[in-house]
């Protein structure tokens, strides 16, 4: 199975098929498969799946792929949440800085910044 080659002659991959028909389930096709200068040449590897099994796994997959999405967003937030936490940081130790900045006391105060 590992060195079958399409009828174009070249070798051809197990793939895996991600439709709500058929998810999961692996097969063999043309190396150009999906393409329309692709040979005909296809085959199952996997049995058919089971009905049960082809009515909750598209549901999972949608599920699994909205929960990437919220975790894709959430993590977007956290790094605008710490960038704006570092500009008030940086904003606050120069507003210390620039109140003693007129007097003689502007290196015991900032750290001789
Ligand atoms: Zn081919």
């Amino acid at each position: 199975m590992d060195h079958m080659l399409c009828h174009c002659g070249k070798r051809s991959p197990v793939t895996t098929s991600w439709t709500d028909i058929n998810p999961g389930r692996q097969f063999i096709g043309c190396y150009k498969y999906g393409s329309p200068d692709a040979c005909n040449f296809f085959m199952w590897v996997d049995p058919p799946i089971c009905a049960r099994a082809r009515a909750v796994i598209p549901g999972l997959l949608r599920r699994s792929r909205h929960l990437e999405d919220q975790i894709r967003v959430m993590k977007r937030g956290e790094r605008i949440y710490m960038a704006t936490l570092i500009l008030f940081g940086i904003f606050f130790l120069w507003s210390i800085c620039s109140v003693d900045g007129g007097s003689d006391s502007v290196e015991g105060s900032c750290g001789g910044l």
